[in-house]
């Protein structure tokens, strides 16, 4: 668009207000220096625009304003909008440009937020009930590499069936990018605390999450055990697997028994949310069952209350002070590489 002055004027004030949080411009301007003789204008750099917002560092403009690379302490480097995790097929599938443009949560008359492309991947969950969602830590770090953000699908513009977080994107993203959605089930008849359903894969392939939260109050559990049994079951909507085989039951002395196996889900480093840390006795490494002098299986050490809702493993093994005693080394282990937030 185009505005003139209606007087000859030595100088000229004008305003441009934004529509969109990731608005992008350039000014020229012109001055007629006789009757229809138009001449274009400079900037003391020698360029024929300048870019609003001012968009200079990186080289080619990538459409981020300088002030929130500066702000975030970004090199020097982001040249395009696509850098960083959202085109490597890791991070969160989202651009450096997405996540400076930012996202509305609470829709109409909410807030909006931006997140930053250079430090952490962003996985957004909707929670479908307010209970759950007054029951999950907001912002929650995991393994300083993932940061879950909370949505509230009965406000926020996208819902739980599509699940789609960037849906007004532009040829400026790499991917429809999914979030995942958690719902509260009864789980009584699986006999579990929480479910990821749908393809391990990333949030894309996961269906839902379902938690019973009335399970879970009924234990009497604190806020940190309802998010370490959450989390758990966000990683598998990222496409983590457990670290071995569940456990199996068997008859032991006449009576069936839950048996940890070595490798199994019960092994390699116990602090990791992917570990579930209970069992009745366990099996080792030649898969009899352990046993003392006397022949009585040994008990299994619990250590469901040793797993941390911010940990992800990064071995199969476990280091000191966090590996297990009983079950070796976990037949998958390194749950953080096998996290991809990214539907790219
Ligand atoms: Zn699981
Ligand atoms: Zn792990």
């Amino acid at each position: 668009m185009e505005v003139e002055t209606s007087n000859k004027v030595g100088n000229a004030n004008i305003n441009v207000i934004a529509l969109d949080w990731g608005a992008w411009g350039k000014i020229k301007a012109e001055i007629e220096i006789e009757e229809d003789a138009w001449m274009p204008i400079y900037t003391k750099e020698g360029e024929g625009y300048i870019t609003i917002p001012l968009d200079e560092r990186g080289g080619i403009d990538n459409k981020i304003a300088d002030a929130f690379e500066i702000q975030h302490r970004w090199n020097e480097g982001i040249e395009t909008m696509q850098d960083e995790e959202g085109s490597q097929k890791i991070g969160d599938g989202l651009t450096a440009y997405e996540e400076y443009r930012g996202f509305m949560l609470g829709g109409e008359g909410g807030v909006h937020i931006t997140t930053d492309p250079e430090k952490l991947m962003n996985l957004f969950v909707y929670c479908v009930s307010a209970e759950i969602k007054s029951n999950l830590i907001d912002k929650f770090i995991v393994e300083d590499e993932i940061r879950i953000i909370i949505l509230d699908e009965q406000t926020d513009f996208v819902n739980a069936t599509i699940k789609v977080i960037n849906p007004n994107r532009g040829e400026w993203s790499v991917c429809e990018q999914h979030g995942l959605a958690v719902y509260h089930y009864n789980l009584s008849a699986l006999g579990s605390l929480g479910v990821a359903y749908g393809e391990l894969g990333s949030p894309k392939s996961n269906k839902c999450i379902g938690l019973d939260l009335n399970k879970i109050a009924s234990l009497g559990w604190s806020k940190d055990v309802f998010n370490s049994i959450a989390i758990h079951e966000f990683m598998h909507g990222c496409g983590v697997h457990h670290h071995g085989e569940l456990n199996e039951d068997i008859e032991v002395n006449g009576k069936t028994k839950s048996i940890a196996l070595w490798n199994g889900v019960n092994a390699g480093n116990i602090e990791c949310v992917m570990v579930y840390g209970h069992g009745k006795y366990f099996k080792q490494k030649n898969g009899e069952l352990a046993t003392d002098e006397r022949k009585q299986p040994i008990p299994f050490i619990n250590t469901f209350w040793k797993r941390r809702a911010n940990e992800l493993c990064v071995d199969e093994n476990g280091q000191v002070g966090n590996k297990s005693s009983q079950l070796g080394s976990a037949e998958k282990g390194n749950c953080l590489s096998q996290v991809h937030v990214s539907d790219e």
